[in-house]
């Protein structure tokens, strides 16, 4: 009799077996073990079943065994449930972790049977506070207990706007530790490495002053930010009380991202002048791109997410493109832009394809995009090195006072001009000649002479903070260029200039100085050569009134100069 019922009882065992999935056996020094192959799914299109429901035959025989090595569906609307058995076969309870190595999924759910057999429920995922999970880390771990020779099912309910990724695994207590350790290292160097970059640029910035680097800068910044939020590492330390800012955080770094991406290959590949119809695409994507940014966190996360996805395929081809042109009309950073552009490329479309289900979800497709985005920001730094050096190359600076040189100034001049007609935006120009210099080198001598131009070139620097273009025009006259200042800014700027200059103290050098100020605003002047004629009259009036002062042209006012003085002390007599 006793053996009728359990050879009934193994045979009811095969036949659940068969029906219900394989069941995975646990061992004490579990290593990381992907439960997909074990799971069994059910599709809740409408996301309306409840816990005991599923707990009914009905259901259960609808748990169909997965079998396959992965499990993503894409963007879904509908709820998954799954349910996994493991045994325990040995003589002493096992303290497991499960894993759900996806932190994005909005809301999951997970059950498990208590001591007493009571089903103990716990909620949670991104759209609840991360207090709601068993233990605080930016991957969901459920933590487990198998009593000596058990077998254990549990469930979990995953719905979620984005993409639905399954990716469960199971380890022993001890074992995750050290995973984990190594886990945090990684991340540690990874974020560690976005950092230095920003860091690093910014001190280049500050020497060089060159706007591809503000556009790199908010590249790194926003690009570390968004692999922040898909790691759940923003969620966790940043704002783990927000689940809604961890949630639109994502897309708005994602198009902060392509927006700063866009604009540095621009710089970078010199667009405007190498490729300019390709650049005209790129401007019409930044229209684009700018606004839906700016709406993202307020629009549907799911197609806001599918938007950007598409975009980030079309930014990364029309880049690409851009980087080719550039590369073929001679540019070195180019190069570095290209091996850069092409690794993210390549990984891009794996994380794209993953993303749609095309491809499985594993280690590799997941991580991929992120170091070869790390990689891309290395080469895109030597890229802006190369920029530099390039410029310097071909003879843009002044060796003296370290602006840049006429040459330079000459190229920019007309450029400018152009855009701010073209953007109806003003331009001003200042035109500064150092007072009585010759008189200063012949008393001083011709080495204190260059000193003080150095001192001059140093504190333009320092005194005009704005997106600037200053130049050593000739012997001892500058010239600086101010997009989008008015006349009135660019006269403060000028008198600042002035008494600066005025009150430095080289060697006792009575250094003045005199500035012509000429604004293009409101298609005053029509060609750029007709401002820079303004200016320079403006600046031989300045000599004329007396020096050490800052004349503005007023070709409105027919000629009737408004003028500004300082005297701080008398100009040079030597
Ligand atoms: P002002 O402009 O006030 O009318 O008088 P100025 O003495 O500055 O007049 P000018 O423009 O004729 O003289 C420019 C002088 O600047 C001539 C030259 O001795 C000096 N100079 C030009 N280039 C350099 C340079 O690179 N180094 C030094 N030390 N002096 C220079
Ligand atoms: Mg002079
Ligand atoms: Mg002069």
């Amino acid at each position: 009799m006793k053996r009728a019922f359990t050879i009934w009882g193994l045979l009811l065992l095969c036949l659940c077996g068969r029906v219900y999935g394989e069941t995975l056996t646990v061992t004490p020094d579990l290593q990381p073990t992907s439960l997909t192959p074990v799971l069994r799914l059910l599709e809740d299109r409408g996301g309306e079943l409840d816990f005991a429901q599923i707990q009914s035959p009905q259901y259960q025989a609808r748990l169909t065994s997965w079998g396959q090595p992965a499990a993503n569906f894409g963007y879904s609307r509908s709820a998954y449930w799954v349910a996994f058995t493991l045994r325990n076969p040995t003589e002493q309870p096992l303290s497991l972790l499960v894993r759900q190595d996806y932190p994005l999924i909005d809301y999951l759910d997970f059950w498990a049977q208590d001591s007493d057999g009571n089903w103990q429920r716990t909620a949670t995922g991104d759209r609840r506070p991360f207090a709601s999970r068993q233990l605080e880390l930016r991957e969901f771990i459920f933590s487990v207990t198998l009593p000596a020779q058990s077998e254990r099912t549990f469930y979990l309910r995953y719905a979620s706007q984005g993409a639905m990724n399954i990716g469960l695994s199971v380890t022993s207590e001890t074992n995750y530790l050290s995973k984990l350790e190594l886990d945090q290292l990684l991340l540690g160097i990874y974020y560690g490495g976005f950092l230095v970059l920003v860091i690093y640029n910014l001190f280049l910035f500050m020497a060089v002053r060159d706007r591809a680097y503000v556009y790199y800068m908010g590249y790194v910044l926003s690009y570390g930010l968004y692999f922040g939020a898909l790691n759940g590492v923003t969620f966790q330390f940043v704002w783990p009380e927000n689940p809604w800012l961890a949630n639109v955080s994502l897309v708005f770094m994602l198009g902060l991202t392509l927006i700063s991406g866009v604009q540095f290959a621009r710089e970078i590949c010199a667009g405007r002048q190498l490729a300019p119809r390709t650049d005209k695409l790129a401007r019409l994507l930044l229209y684009i791109l700018i606004p839906l940014t700016a709406i993202s966190p307020f629009a549907s996360y799911r197609l806001m997410v599918t938007t950007f996805t598409v975009f980030t395929l079309v930014a990364s081809v029309l880049l690409l493109v851009m980087g080719a042109i550039s590369l073929l009309r001679g540019s070195i950073s180019a190069r570095y832009f290209m091996m850069g552009w092409i690794a993210l490329l390549a990984s891009v479309i794996v994380y794209v394809f993953k993303t749609f289900g095309w491809l499985p979800h594993n280690a590799f497709t997941h991580n991929a995009f992120q170091v070869a985005a790390l990689i891309e920001m290395m080469l895109l730094s030597l890229a802006l090195g190369a920029r530099v050096n390039e410029i310097r190359k071909r003879g843009y600076i002044d060796e003296l006072s370290h602006l840049h040189n006429r040459r330079y100034f000459e190229e920019q001049l007309p450029r400018e001009f152009s855009f701010a007609a073209r953007s109806s935006t003003s331009l001003s120009l200042l035109m500064l000649d150092l007072d009585h210099f010759k008189a200063i080198n012949d008393h001083y001598g011709h080495r204190q002479g260059d000193r003080a131009i150095r001192a001059i070139g140093d504190l333009i620097l320092k005194q005009v903070r704005k997106p600037v273009l200053a130049c050593r025009y000739g012997g001892e006259e500058f010239a600086i260029l101010l997009p989008r200042t008015s006349e009135e800014q660019a006269a403060v700027i000028a008198q600042r200039l002035v008494c600066k200059v005025a009150e430095l103290d080289l060697y006792e050098m009575p250094l003045t100085v005199s500035i012509g100020v000429a604004s293009f605003e409101r298609d005053n002047f029509e060609a750029a050569l007709q401002l820079f004629e303004a200016a320079d009259m403006a600046l031989y009036r300045a000599k004329q009134q007396g020096r050490n002062r800052v004349v503005v042209s007023a070709p409105d006012a027919g000629q009737a100069d408004g003028v500004a003085v300082t005297k701080r002390r008398e100009p040079a007599k030597v």
